[in-house]
């Protein structure tokens, strides 16, 4: 059974009291952030953000794929953004399984196999996992270096945001 009823009854809801100020609100933190899609993490409330206070951009454990690459880069030529935070978090749920296990199930499943996505991006070790996505960024040559990035990890437990110091 679908979940799109109750989606579209929340909506005329959300519409009747709608701030169509929203719309307009100009952007003010020149912000991008990439976190995980996990609902353990609502940045808004977390991090006090409001409309017009970040670019957020979520997928799947937090990674910098080339489409990520592809939002920043919009984010900051076309958008304003100055400074980029990753957010990862504990207890993930890319560190319960290995890529291959992955693949291997949704072949046997399907019945099929397929070259994209070429990588699910499991991973094991936490704080490494977040140094990589910043290298990723930090070594993409349209990324400028003035940029200001930051790798956190955003404990699920305690609420608690704290920046990976770099190596
Ligand atoms: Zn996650």
């Amino acid at each position: 059974m679908s979940v799109l009823d109750e989606v579209l009854r929340s909506n005329a809801l959300f519409v009747e009291t709608y701030d169509t100020g929203r719309a307009m609100a100009p952007v003010k933190r020149k912000l991008a952030i990439v976190a995980c899609m996990d609902y353990r993490i609502p940045l808004e409330q977390a991090f006090g953000l409001k409309p017009g206070d970040a670019y957020i951009i979520r997928n799947a454990g937090g990674i910098v794929t080339e489409d990520v690459i592809r939002s920043l880069l919009v984010a900051h030529y076309r958008l304003g953004a100055e400074e980029f935070l990753i957010i990862n978090h504990t207890e993930c749920g890319m560190q319960t399984f290995r890529d291959e296990e992955l693949r291997d199930d949704i072949r046997k499943r399907t019945g099929t196999d397929s070259i994209a996505p070429e990588q699910f991006h499991a991973f094991l070790n936490l704080e490494d996992h977040v140094r990589q996505q910043i290298q990723r960024i930090r070594s993409h040559p349209w990324i400028p270096k003035h940029i200001l990035l930051t790798g956190c990890i955003y404990d699920v437990h305690t609420g608690k945001l704290t920046p990976v110091p770099a190596l």
